[in-house]
């Protein structure tokens, strides 16, 4: 079986020698040479294809532009090699950390790029007495900052991509977040970085004193180092009068380079020069760095916020001046948009529901105890001046972690509600960030509407009010040229704007191919030019990540033998654009409320928040993998790519877009709800399936899993002999053999009661209809009712003691929860409407449906009305829940005597649950009887059904269990329990370790 590495790197249509390329769209077998030479020099992956191509061809930004290939490097002599290489073919390069920026400085046409993220990720060194890090490029921004924590410091720019940014690209675009009021950007940080220069040498930069020996030496080598030294001291000097004038004085400016930064007088009073600083915001455009060192601050205990409500938005900016002379760490805006947006979004709206009535801005200011002793003093301070005195006519306050939080959610919730706007105008980023002085920001503002006006269009105004940066999203359509020349002639009109009020285009996302084009306005021909020289200097042949920050003015300007930065129209390598077309496939389950297949599949924006793995559900397979394939976002994109005739036709029925792209989703829903834009995978994942299995057929392994019901049904009669007979040497071997079912899974054993044979012989319900409190259809899932029925029995003991009538219906079908994962959506929607039709006469007469597994419960509740119109299933999905769900929403509880052990349950809940947001119930129920409960936040388990047993994807399964082991093995609890069967197999087939209880089990351990 081939790693999905080895398939990746095997290029589609062989390689050939040939030797012209073509930038526009890269033909695979054109870089074979440069792929086979560039494989023999680097350890780490290259992958030279046509899918790698795809899935690095866009970031976070409103661009697309396709790769050579990748190298994915495993330490500094690979990024060399792959420099070297790259560049003896004539071929670009461009470094990449998340690819979450939004300027499109991650993409590149014909580029060699270098993903630092899958190995290059490491801490090298914290010193806490020097309050220095040193990481490599790829080391997320937040892994370093909790490794931090331990020593009571942190990096201070908090950009709010942190969870999966990294430092790396933090440094390239010289990124901050919203504390800059206090700590500034990234290159006030940035102290020393080991860089691959254009020619494949490595060098280091640190603070130089000027005509120091040290100094000397470097001159004295007669290289490109040296070079690069002369040339920007003689930059820096030349030009100091233009340096002067053209650079804004703001908190935050990172277009162009850092000419100004770089020569400066240290703290012992020497001038130096500092080519980090240069390095900053350069976007990969002047060399590779392979480790930084940073200095670090202390982190502040607490914090507090208050929330300035204004009923008109230029005097919410007036007041931002005011709010600056206050010992303050942030100053945030929010608008009414972002109100109504949230207050009209199902997972936003509690966060809004504060917000006064008739508030058109909002200003948030953040307080910390390194600036004041004393928050509700400080707060009483500005509330005088803003709403006693001032134009605020109301303030909320938030001393307590929660209540901040909520507020900080409210704010952080602009993007992916802008985001998630149905339709094609979209508020796109492209003049989202530029910057101007606090106190010209209201002027700014009205003038900033009038252009949006004078383009027939409107945009949201948030985020760092108090640096003079605001996100300012037009929304239009850049799917049509009208759309498109609308942003050119905005941008146009804005930077003009952004000039005559003494600003940045770019305070904070960089330049890209959206702001590159205009940075000689904002910086005149002089500065311009010397920018260019810069780059020569350190680029000869441009070769690193060209067209961004600064370019070429024509073909005739020098340079080789290609066209590789001349010009940068920001018009040009859009995603989108007029001859942008995707086919909207006939589905076969109801994608309305997503807008449609299509549409929910352009609805990734690149954000990346599905690399992030530090918490919610998203994404499993990238935490085990760290491949790009294995993220949400890779799979939108290929599925875009396949949709809108990127990838050839029937690419998308291809065995091999099947095995790479859809089987390695294990379907865990996590995306539905943790990606801000609602990206539901394990939906589009199914309906695609379907379609394969439409033309391809359904493979046996799919049809045996689809309906393992009828197995295990055949399996619980025979048991025990059933069991006996799947541990005979070579049962296992065979079964991997015939069906691909991995050999190293225990496969669930049979009872040989089922749970609806245990319950019939019992005589049914001890508790009567008559006298009862609800009335309960225990659902017998496939696995409680023939492998493993004691959670069933738990139920039914802990129902009945709450005086609830239970009864366990013989005449319904599975759920259908295994086919409809595996795409068999016939099977499943015939069991749908089996299931609706049989239960909608008792759900008419007051019956709950209650489940024992979770997976089940939410195919009720959800993919159920996916599959079928009608008040029927919305009826009975009405009245579907999960066991503890149930116990929890009727307060059950309350009617029953516990005695709980004294004991700390590890709770890991339910994907499925969790992406549906009905996880929460079973840990409250569990601590109202009596328990400790220490919730993980934890992904899925790895099985994810059959998933985890299927040879070809074991090692993944496993991998993905890895994690939460690691998480359990953190956890203080002293029994783990989980609702779901798959994840308590998982958890049980730990060495040494048994099956854990469900928490019903749990439970009826804890009545009296
Ligand atoms: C929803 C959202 C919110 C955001 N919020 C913020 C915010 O609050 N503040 C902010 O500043 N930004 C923000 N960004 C933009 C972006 O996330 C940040 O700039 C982030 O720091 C980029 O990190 P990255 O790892 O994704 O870098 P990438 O996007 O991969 O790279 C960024 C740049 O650095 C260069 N680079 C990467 N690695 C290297 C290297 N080893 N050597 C040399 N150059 C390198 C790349 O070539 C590129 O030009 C946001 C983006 C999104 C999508
Ligand atoms: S799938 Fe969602 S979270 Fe991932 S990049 Fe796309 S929009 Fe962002
Ligand atoms: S369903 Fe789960 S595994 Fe699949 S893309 Fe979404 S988060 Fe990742």
């Amino acid at each position: 079986m081939m790693a999905v590495e080895d398939i990746l790197d095997s290029p589609r249509g062989g390689e050939t020698s040939a030797t012209t390329l073509d930038l526009d769209r890269p033909d695979v077998a054109a870089y074979s040479a440069l792929a086979s030479e560039l494989r023999g020099r680097v350890d780490g992956d290259v992958k030279f294809d046509e899918y790698a191509q795809v899935l690095y061809a866009t970031d976070g930004s409103i661009y697309q532009a396709r790769p050579a290939g990748v190298v994915v490097p495993k330490d500094a002599d690979d990024v060399r090699a792959a420099v070297e290489t790259a560049t003896s073919h004539g071929v670009p390069v461009l470094p990449r950390g998340t690819g979450s920026s939004l300027g499109g400085q991650t993409v590149g046409r014909g580029c060699v790029v270098i993903d630092f993220t899958k190995y290059m990720d490491d801490i090298v060194d914290i010193d806490p007495e020097a309050r220095r890090a040193t990481v490599q490029p790829g080391c997320v921004q937040d892994h370093l900052d909790a490794a931090l924590a331990d020593h009571g410091l942190k990096f201070a720019p908090d950009p709010a991509s942190s969870n999966r940014s990294t430092v790396g690209g933090g440094i390239g675009n010289n990124s901050t977040g919203a504390h800059s009021v206090r700590y500034g950007i990234t290159d006030a940080y940035t102290e020393e970085l080991e860089v691959i220069l254009s020619d494949g040498s490595r060098i280091h930069t640190r603070e130089v004193v000027l005509d120091g020996d040290e100094y000397d030496s470097i001159l004295a080598q007669d290289d490109l180092e040296a070079d690069i030294y002369r040339t920007v001291r003689g930059l820096v000097e030349n030009h100091e009068s233009e340096i002067e004038n053209k650079y804004p004085s703001l908190k935050r400016s990172v277009s162009g380079y850092n000419l100004q930064k770089v020569i400066y007088e240290n703290d012992d009073g020497e001038e130096v020069i500092n080519l980090s600083k240069l390095f900053v915001g350069a976007e990969g455009t002047l060399g590779v760095i392979v480790e930084a060192t940073v200095s670090l601050v202390t982190k502040p205990d607490e914090t507090a916020l208050a929330l300035y409500c204004f009923d008109d938005l230029v005097e919410a900016m007036e007041a931002v001046p005011e709010a600056l002379e206050f010992p303050v760490s942030a100053v945030e805006l929010m608008d009414d948009e972002v109100f109504r947006l949230a207050r009209e979004s199902e997972g936003y709206a509690e966060y809004a529901e504060p917000i006064p009535e008739g508030a058109k801005a909002a200003l948030m200011l953040e307080w910390d105890d390194e600036l004041v002793d004393d928050f509700e003093a400080a707060v009483a301070d500005t509330n005088a001046h803003f709403v006693d005195a001032g134009a605020a006519f109301d303030v909320l306050e938030a001393y307590s972690e929660e209540s901040q939080g909520r507020l900080w959610k409210l704010r952080k919730a602009a993007i992916p509600l802008l985001m998630s706007l149905e339709g094609d105008p979209k508020p796109y980023p492209f003049i989202e960030d530029a910057t101007v002085p606090p106190e010209e920001l209201a002027e700014y503002v009205q003038k900033f509407e009038d252009v949006l006006e004078d383009h027939g269009t409107s945009a949201a105004y948030f985020a760092h009010a108090g640096s003079g940066t605001l996100h300012i999203r037009p929304i239009l359509n850049l799917k049509e040229n009208e759309g498109i020349e609308k942003m050119h002639s905005i941008t146009d009109d804005v930077t003009d704007l952004v000039v005559e009020h003494h600003g940045a285009f770019s305070g904070e996302h960089g330049d890209g191919m959206a702001r590159t084009e205009f940075n000689p306005k904002m910086y005149g021909p002089e500065l311009w030019g010397a920018f260019k020289e810069l780059k020569t200097a350190f680029d000869p042949d441009w070769v690193f990540n060209p067209g961004n920050v600064v370019y070429r003015d024509g073909p005739s300007d020098p340079g080789p033998d290609s066209d590789r930065g001349v010009g940068a129209d920001m018009r040009e390598n859009l995603r989108y654009g007029p001859d942008y077309q995707s086919v909207e496939p006939q589905t076969d389950l109801d994608f309305s409320d997503e807008g449609g297949f299509s549409h929910l599949v352009e609805l990734c924006n690149g954000c990346g928040t599905c690399r992030q793995t530090d918490s919610n559900t998203m994404c499993p397979t990238y935490r085990a993998s760290k491949e790009e394939v294995q993220t949400t976002r890779g799979r939108a994109n290929m599925l875009r790519a396949a949709i809108s005739g990127e990838l050839p036709e029937d690419e998308l029925y291809s065995e091999r877009f099947q095995t790479e792209v859809l089987d390695l989703c294990v379907g865990c829903k996590g995306c539905q709800s943790d990606c801000p834009t609602g990206v539901d995978m394990a939906k589009l994942k199914s309906e695609v399936k379907h379609q394969y299995h439409q033309k391809e057929g359904t493979g046996l392994r799919s049809r045996v899993f689809g309906n393992i019901d009828t197995l295990s049904e055949l399996g619980s009669k025979l048991a025990p002999l059933s069991n006996v007979a799947a541990e005979l040497p070579g049962s296992r071997l065979l079964m991997e053999k015939v069906l691909g079912i991995a050999s190293e899974r225990e496969l669930p054993t049979f009872s040989s009661e089922s749970l609806e044979e245990w319950f019939e012989a019992r005589g049914g319900s001890s508790v009567s209809p008559a006298d009862a409190r609800g009335k309960v259809l225990l659902f017998p899932d496939t696995y409680t009712n023939y492998n493993y029925p004691e959670p069933g029995k738990a139920a039914v003991e802990v129902l009945e003691a709450a005086n609830v009538h239970v009864r366990i219906p013989s005449d319904l079908e599975p759920s259908g929860r295994a086919a409809f994962s595996m795409g068999m959506l016939d099977t499943a929607r015939d069991r749908a409407r089996h299931n609706v039709g049989r239960l909608r006469p008792y759900v008419d007469d007051g019956w709950s449906v209650v489940f024992v597994e979770p997976s089940d419960a939410v195919m009720f509740q959800d993919e159920y009305l996916d599959l079928l119109d009608g008040t029927a299933v919305e009826l009975v999905s009405g009245s579907a829940y999960g066991i503890m769900e149930y116990l929890d929403v009727v307060r059950a509880d309350d009617h029953l005597d516990f005695d709980a052990p004294a004991e700390t349950l590890t709770y890991h809940g339910h994907c499925n649950q969790k992406a549906t947001n009905k996880d929460h119930h079973a840990v409250g129920v569990l601590r109202r009887s009596g328990y400790a409960v220490d919730p993980l936040d934890s992904s899925c388990c790895g099985m994810a059904g059959s998933f985890g047993y299927e040879e070809e994807h074991y090692e993944l399964s496993k991998g993905i269990g890895e994690i939460l082991f690691g998480q359990v093995d953190e956890s203080p609890g002293d029994v783990v329990t989980a609702p779901g069967a798959s994840c308590r197999s998982q958890l049980g087939d730990r060495p040494g370790e048994s099956r854990p209880p469900h928490p019903i089990e749990k439970l009826a351990d804890a009545l009296d």
